[in-house]
């Protein structure tokens, strides 16, 4: 066998032969970027290479100098002496994993990734590879999401029972909010959404590029229309809970959308009324799927649970190793 094109640095996932990290933590020379989430993309780094929708995700979270150089990768292209490409990666708008090459051999960074169909983004593609790199956010076999359209109609059920109460739905920004929006809009609920305004840049972002998410209206209104709001349906991001925002609103049921409300005492916490079990990434089930299916000659596993896996693995008599990468976030999904 030989050897990995990666290992794992201080500031993340290295490749030496092309020199540059993947999703560092900390501002670096070269930084090849999975998907726009906080936690992968950071402001700073020399020069970044992502898609074409990551790069304008992270121009917009961070502004028109968000880096010293960008470069979106199409097709293959070579960085020092190896190639690299994107594939689809299922999780968000413009995440990809990411393909590194040299001499026959073949590592795959998929970043955060999911199997479940997503309108907004490309389904994730399973690469033959010598190496896999795969997430392990919900890899424990206690996770298993339901169908995220069995999640909205219980939510739109409440709608039609509560219309005197406002719903107001929390998601975070990048990817969930929109994946909300249009499982509402799928499940034939027509009327206007209104969003907080945190989110309106990324939903402008993905209207223009061709992601219907139907009537969007701004949800800033004063204490007085607030408490008028009959019947409507909002979408903030979890910040705004606990906040003077919310608090403008009538007797609202507070809902949740995450993978981590499939834990009751997540949603208690959080004092969620209505919780929703709608991720973003891969459910036990579906990471041991998608490993069996690639079927690499070993894989690591980054962020999140990685006890089941190992475990997983040795049964399965698969090689396998834990990164123990710090610095990505488990909560927001
Ligand atoms: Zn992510
Ligand atoms: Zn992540």
């Amino acid at each position: 066998m030989t050897k990995p094109l990666i290992y794992k640095a201080d500031l993340g996932i290295y490749c030496e032969a092309g020199d540059f990290y993947i999703d560092p933590h900390r501002p670096v020379a070269r930084a090849v970027v999975t998907h726009g989430h906080a936690d992968h993309a950071r402001a700073g780094h020399g020069a970044v290479l992502a898609t074409r929708e990551t790069l304008d995700i992270m121009k917009i979270r961070y502004g028109e100098n968000f880096a010293g150089a960008t470069q979106a990768i199409k097709g293959a292209i070579r960085v020092g002496d190896v190639n690299v490409s994107l594939r689809p990666a299922g999780h968000v708008l413009g995440s990809a994993q990411v393909v590194i090459e040299k001499g026959g051999r073949r590592d795959v960074i998929s970043g955060d990734y999911s199997r479940v169909a997503n309108p907004a983004c490309a389904p994730f593609e399973p690469v033959p590879c010598d190496l896999f790199v795969t997430e392990a956010t919900f890899a424990l076999p206690v996770f298993r999401h339901p169908d995220p359209v069995n999640e909205i109609n219980r939510f739109l059920a409440s709608v039609r029972r509560f219309p005197e109460r406002p719903h107001i739905i929390g998601a975070y920004a990048l990817g969930k909010a929109q994946r909300v929006i249009m499982l509402l809009r799928q499940a034939g609920y027509d009327a206007p959404i209104y969003i907080h305004g945190a989110l309106q840049a990324l939903c402008d972002y993905h209207i223009a590029q061709g992601i219907p998410l139907g009537d969007l209206r701004p949800a800033t209104m004063d204490k007085a229309q607030a408490r008028e709001l009959r019947e409507a349906v909002l979408i903030a991001p979890p910040s705004a809970f606990g906040a003077a925002w919310v608090q403008r609103f009538a007797d609202p049921v507070i809902s949740f959308a995450s993978g981590w409300m499939q834990i009751r005492a997540h949603a208690r916490r959080r004092g969620v009324e209505l919780p929703l079990v709608i991720s973003d990434h891969v459910d036990w089930p579906d990471v041991t799927r998608t490993i069996e299916e690639i079927d690499p000659e070993e894989f690591w596993i980054t962020h999140g649970r990685e006890e089941a896996l190992m475990r997983w693995a040795a049964l399965t008599q698969r090689r396998a190793q834990p990164l123990h990468l710090m610095g990505y976030e488990e909560e927001p999904e």
